[in-house]
């Protein structure tokens, strides 16, 4: 049984160290730890991120607060990132509306921004978002299968990827820059050249402007171990496959991805969608935007 609490934060604005070369962020914003998609490949269990009870939710009542501060005095407008450690649409935020609220902030600020969710629950910022994509917005819906009972073993906590696919048309309608983040890639599970046809088809209905690959899945200890016993009851016999194959490598590629990734390469050509995402370079606020912000 999962708990949701309230903490306070000391900081909320995290910079990012390495160049981002996925999403361009300059800076990255967790409001919630723990996630409710409860997704069994999830990266966030790694014993790394010290996090107790994935499933147990913390709210961190206070962000907003911290943002509103800190914002003003950023010397460098960059793309914030949602959705990192959490999904920043899961159903708590029904009730807390933490993300929503802050991107009212990062709009009266002139941020950029980028949104990773699985969820359609974004469509509820719609009009914030359409105002952020004024300076630049993207909301990256991740999306590995297209077979929605599939999904449903695998994010059984998250809206199905049909319910993605119907978000991403209403985004790209209302003229938001939006895509797939078609990662991890499943071995022995999402591996085929059906679903990675499927997956463009799909986007490109959807009004989908690039699809993001990884032909694999990172595991390491903690995710390992969850993966592994979720294997054994949803999917018996897999765990073995891949203990076999993978042993206990950090980078598990699928094993054809190199016919997976020329079958991808040849669907997006056809379907005019990009592998990369067009992202915001980072650039120094101008002292009009900043007296604007004292002065609101
Ligand atoms: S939505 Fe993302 S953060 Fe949440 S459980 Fe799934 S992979 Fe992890």
């Amino acid at each position: 049984m999962s708990t949701i609490t309230e903490i306070t934060a000391k900081t909320i604005l995290n910079h990012v160290k390495q160049p981002d070369t996925w999403f361009g962020l300059k800076y990255n914003m967790n409001l919630y730890r723990g996630c409710q998609h409860q997704c069994i490949y999830c990266d966030s269990r790694s014993e790394c991120y010290r996090i107790e009870d994935f499933a147990d939710i913390q709210v961190k009542v206070n962000a907003l607060a911290l943002l509103e501060d800190v914002l003003p005095r950023k010397r460098i407008r960059g793309t914030i990132g949602f959705g990192s450690m959490n999904d920043p649409y899961m159903p708590v935020e029904r009730e807390y509306r933490m993300t929503g609220q802050a991107l009212e902030i990062i709009a009266r600020h002139d941020f950029p921004i980028h949104i990773l969710t699985k969820s359609d629950l974004v469509l509820r910022d719609l009009d914030t978002i359409k105002e952020i994509s004024r300076v630049y917005a993207a909301v990256s819906f991740t999306i590995t299968t297209t077979n929605d009972d599939l999904a449903e073993k695998l994010e059984p906590g998250a809206p199905r990827p049909s319910a993605r696919f119907e978000a991403m048309r209403c985004l790209a309608d209302a003229g938001i820059l939006t895509g797939v983040t078609m990662m991890p890639l499943l071995p022995f599970l999402e591996d085929n050249e059906e679903n990675i046809r499927q997956i463009v088809t799909r986007a490109e209905e959807s009004g989908a402007s690039y699809i993001i690959p990884a032909f694999g899945v990172t595991l390491r200890p903690g995710s390992r171990d969850y993966y592994y016993q979720k294997l054994d009851q949803r999917f018996p016999g897999l765990k073995e496959k891949y203990i076999h194959h993978y042993g206990d490598q950090y980078q598990c590629s699928v094993p054809n991805w190199q016919d997976l990734n020329r079958i991808f390469q040849e669907e997006i050509t056809r379907a005019g969608i990009r592998s990369k995402m067009p992202v915001f370079i980072p650039e120094k606020r101008s002292g009009k935007t900043h007296q604007m912000t004292l002065f609101d």
